[in-house]
C-alpha cells in the first residue's frame, strides 16, 4: 500500500504525511506527472548523435602543398588586431604562422588598430610576412561607444565591474574591443574584398605544419566556422547575455538546432517551478541554462559572409542596443558561439583538431600521424626538429609537441560542442573523465 497510515505520528514530517494521507492517490499521480514532464523536457534537450561523423579532419597527415601559380586559393586574409606596444608579441605570432603555414600559401595579413600605426610596427611586419601586409586604422565610428549609449552610465558600469574584479571588466578599451570583434569587425571596409578570415593575436604559437589550404577546404566542405579550443566562459563577464540571445531566438522563431541543445543545461525542476529559475543569470525565460561553453575566438577561421549576413548583424544590433557590451563585459567569443549555435547546423562548424595552437596557457596539440610526416618532401623541407612520437591515432603534421600532452582545455566543453557531429557516444565514464582531462 502506498503511504500506509501512520498511527503514531512522531515529528512534523509524520504529522504532515498523516494529514496528506486521504490525498495520497492524486498526490502520487501528480508526482508521476511532474517526473514525466521533467523527463520529457530533458529528453528534448538531449543531443542526437548522427549515424556517421559529420565533421572530420580535412587531412590526417602532411600534404605536399601545391605551389603552382594556378593552385586553388580562396579570397581570404589573415587578420590581427593589435596595439603598437605589442610589436614583439605580434612578431612572434607572425613568425610562427609564416613558418608553419603561410610560407607555402602567402595569404596577406591585415593588421588592425584603433590608433595610427607606429612606423616600427609596420617595418617589422613588412620584413616578416610572405604574402604582403596591410595596416589599417579602424574608423572612429566602428570603435567606441555607439551613439545610443549613455556614456556616463556606461563608464560607471565599467568602473563598477573593475571594483568587482570582473575579468578585464574595468578596462574601457577591452569593452570596445569585444564590441568591435562581436560585430563591427565583419563590416569593415578593409575586409570587404575577402570572403574568409583567419584571426590571430599577439602571443600565439603554432606547433604543427599546416600543409593544406584551410580556406579552400572550408569552402569545399561548405563549412562556416572553424575553431581549435573550446572553453567555459567566465560567468561574471556576461550574466545577461544568454537571456538576450535566447529571447531573440524566440522572437525570430528560430528552430532549436542540435548545436543549441549542446549549449543548454536543461533544468531538472518541473514546470512551472522551472520558470522561477529564469530570474538567475545564464538562464532563458523558461528557466533552462547555458552551460557557458563557447569557442575560444582568438583563433577563428571563418566565413565573413556569415557574420555579415542580416541574421547575424541583426542579432548584434539588438545586443548592442541592450548595452551589455558596457553594462556587462560581453565577450565576442560567447556572442559568436551563441549566434552560431542559434543559426547553424552543427556540421557547418569545423574543429581544426590537427592544428597545434597555444594562446595564454590554453593549447591544443595533436599527436603526429603515423607514417604521414613526408620527411623527404622538398617543399616542406627538413623539419627543424626530430619528428618524434607518431601515434596510431595521431593526425598532426610535424607537430613540435609531446604527443602525451595532447590537450584541449577544457575537454568537457570540447566534447559538448562537438557532440552533435559525432556518431560515437561518450558514455558516462567518458564524461566524468573529460572533466579531469
Ligand atoms: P585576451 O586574449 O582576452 O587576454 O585579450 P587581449 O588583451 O589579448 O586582447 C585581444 C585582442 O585584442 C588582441 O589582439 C589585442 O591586441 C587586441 N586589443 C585589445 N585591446 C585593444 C585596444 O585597445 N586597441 C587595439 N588596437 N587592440 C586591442
Ligand atoms: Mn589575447
Amino acid at each position: 500500500m502506498l503511504f500506509p497510515p501512520l498511527t503514531r505520528p512522531r515529528g512534523p514530517l509524520r504529522a504532515l504525511l498523516n494529514r496528506l494521507h486521504p490525498y495520497r492517490i492524486p498526490l502520487v499521480l501528480l508526482f508521476l506527472a511532474l517526473l514525466t514532464e521533467v523527463y520529457l523536457h530533458n529528453s528534448y534537450y538531449t543531443v542526437r548523435h548522427p549515424a556517421r561523423d559529420l565533421d572530420v579532419p580535412f587531412h590526417t597527415s602532411c600534404q605536399e602543398p601545391d605551389l603552382s601559380p594556378n593552385a586553388p586559393r580562396e579570397s581570404a586574409a589573415i587578420v590581427m588586431l593589435a596595439r603598437n606596444h605589442e610589436v614583439e608579441k605580434a612578431l612572434r605570432t607572425v613568425v610562427s604562422i609564416e613558418k608553419h603555414f603561410n610560407r607555402w600559401f602567402h595569404y596577406p595579413i591585415v593588421f588592425l588598430n584603433d590608433e595610427e600605426w607606429d612606423p616600427e610596427f609596420i617595418s617589422t611586419m613588412n620584413e616578416t610576412v610572405s604574402g604582403g601586409a596591410k595596416f589599417e586604422v579602424i574608423p572612429k565610428e566602428e570603435w567606441g561607444f555607439p551613439s545610443y549609449i549613455d556614456q556616463d552610465r556606461a563608464r560607471q558600469a565599467i568602473s563598477r565591474q573593475g571594483q568587482q574584479g570582473v575579468l578585464y571588466g574595468g578596462l574601457e578599451s577591452y569593452h570596445h574591443m569585444c564590441r568591435f570583434y562581436s560585430g563591427k569587425f565583419y563590416t569593415l571596409r578593409a575586409l570587404r574584398e575577402y570572403k574568409w578570415y583567419w584571426r590571430i593575436e599577439p602571443d600565439v604559437e603554432f606547433y604543427c605544419a599546416l600543409t593544406y589550404d584551410p580556406f579552400v577546404e572550408m569552402a569545399k566542405h561548405e563549412k562556416v566556422y572553424g575553431f581549435t579550443v573550446a572553453l567555459p566562459k567566465e560567468p561574471a563577464t556576461c550574466p545577461g547575455l544568454f537571456r538576450e540571445v535566447s529571447d531573440w531566438k524566440e522572437e525570430q522563431d528560430y528552430r532549436t538546432t542540435e548545436l543549441w541543445k549542446a549549449m543548454i543545461s536543461p533544468s531538472w525542476l518541473p514546470w512551472p517551478l522551472r520558470k522561477v529559475m529564469s530570474v538567475f543569470s545564464h538562464r532563458d525565460r523558461h528557466g533552462d541554462g547555458w552551460n557557458l561553453c563557447h569557442y575560444w575566438s582568438n583563433f577563428e577561421i571563418a566565413s565573413l559572409d556569415f557574420f555579415r549576413s542580416n541574421a547575424y548583424q541583426d542579432l548584434f544590433e539588438r545586443l548592442d542596443r541592450k548595452g551589455g557590451f558596457y553594462e556587462e563585459r560581453w565577450g565576442d567569443a560567447p556572442v559568436h558561439s551563441l549566434a552560431l549555435a542559434m543559426l547553424l547546423d552543427a556540421h557547418k562548424v569545423h574543429h581544426f583538431e590537427d592544428i597545434g595552437y597555444r594562446h595564454d596557457w590554453y593549447y591544443q596539440c595533436p599527436a603526429n600521424a603515423p607514417g604521414g610526416q613526408l620527411l623527404g618532401s622538398e617543399v616542406l623541407g627538413e623539419p627543424a626538429f626530430e619528428v618524434r612520437e607518431e601515434r596510431e591515432d595521431g593526425i598532426g603534421c610535424r607537430c613540435e609537441c609531446d604527443g602525451s600532452r595532447t590537450r584541449n582545455h577544457a575537454s568537457y566543453c570540447l566534447n559538448r560542442l562537438t557532440q552533435p557531429n559525432k556518431s560515437r557516444r561518450l558514455g558516462t565514464l567518458g564524461w566524468v573523465r573529460s572533466w579531469w582531462a
